[in-house]
């Protein structure tokens, strides 16, 4: 599933592409991509003739801003993929909405297991649409903190760090693949307690998971092999090269050779290196 560096990457790219464009008409092809609404005529007419003004990210979800003053959400779920491509470019399987500017070709939403979604909202109602957003946690990349700040973060909450990290009321937007990445960086393992941290151990994670998320964001977020992640031109990631820990059990250890250890928490995999995380 698409994290923070993904969505991130989509995110910085749509800013440089689509705003200004104004939607000359969207087709809908899949309903369950526009679940929100009662039919797709509802969702159609809030967005033709109108400007993307903004581009913002939420956690995990593209908030575009239109200059109706309505918001255009997207979350891509699982497998959800977004396309720039020129009109006259074949349409690929799965394609459930296609929105066509006035100038500029179409942005095309393609979502083979259809986990993701599209809705249009306004900003005082998006809190009701995404209860999760009323209580999102801070942002690693859009607010840095001081270590401080981090430090009582985790001593206040007191549950294992790997929990810490992908509670999205916390922390905005981290999930398996970062949290594990982040916690071998830091040299810390899932299951220690937040608040059993040195300092120096707390000045570790913070700087860990500053330096991970925008390493992962350099390299345009990670594409494994059984994930459709793709950017606007529909390329993949390359940070998955770089993973150190992530999917890469009995693999060596870049840091030490011992094998990389997999193990279930909160019936989810968890990688880590039994030498250098303590
Ligand atoms: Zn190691």
């Amino acid at each position: 599933m698409p994290e923070l560096p993904e969505v991130e990457t989509i995110r910085r790219e749509l800013e440089r592409d689509v705003i200004g464009r104004r939607i000359k008409t969207v087709a809908v092809t899949g309903n369950r991509s526009i679940r929100r609404h009662a039919n797709k005529k509802l969702f159609i007419t809030r967005l033709e003739g109108t400007k993307i003004t903004h581009v913002d990210r939420k956690g995990k979800y593209l908030v575009l801003k239109l200059d109706s003053t309505d918001l255009l959400v997207i979350h891509l779920g699982m497998s959800g993929q977004l396309l720039r491509v020129a009109a006259k470019e074949a349409v690929a399987k799965h394609t459930h909405v296609t929105i066509t500017f006035t100038q500029g070709g179409q942005l095309r939403f393609v979502d083979p297991r259809t986990f993701g979604e599209m809705f249009v909202t306004t900003g005082d109602e998006l809190t009701d649409e995404v209860p999760e957003l009323a209580t999102l946690g801070v942002d690693p990349v859009e607010e840095p903190m001081s270590w401080q700040t981090f430090g009582h973060m985790l001593m206040r909450h007191q549950m294992k760090l790997k929990t810490f990290l992908m509670d999205q009321s916390i922390i905005a937007g981290l999930g398996n693949i970062y949290s594990d990445e982040i916690l071998f960086a830091a040299g810390l393992r899932y299951d220690r307690q937040s608040d059993s941290l040195s300092t120096q151990e707390m000045r570790r994670l913070y700087r860990s998971l500053v330096e991970t998320l925008h390493d992962a964001i350099k390299y345009g977020g990670s594409t494994l092999s059984d994930e459709q992640y793709v950017d606007l031109a529909g390329k993949a990631g390359e940070y998955q090269e770089h993973h150190k820990v992530y999917d890469r059990e009995k693999q060596a250890c870049r840091r030490c050779r011992a094998p990389i250890a997999k193990a279930k928490f909160q019936g989810r995999s968890t990688y880590f290196c039994e030498q250098c995380q303590v």
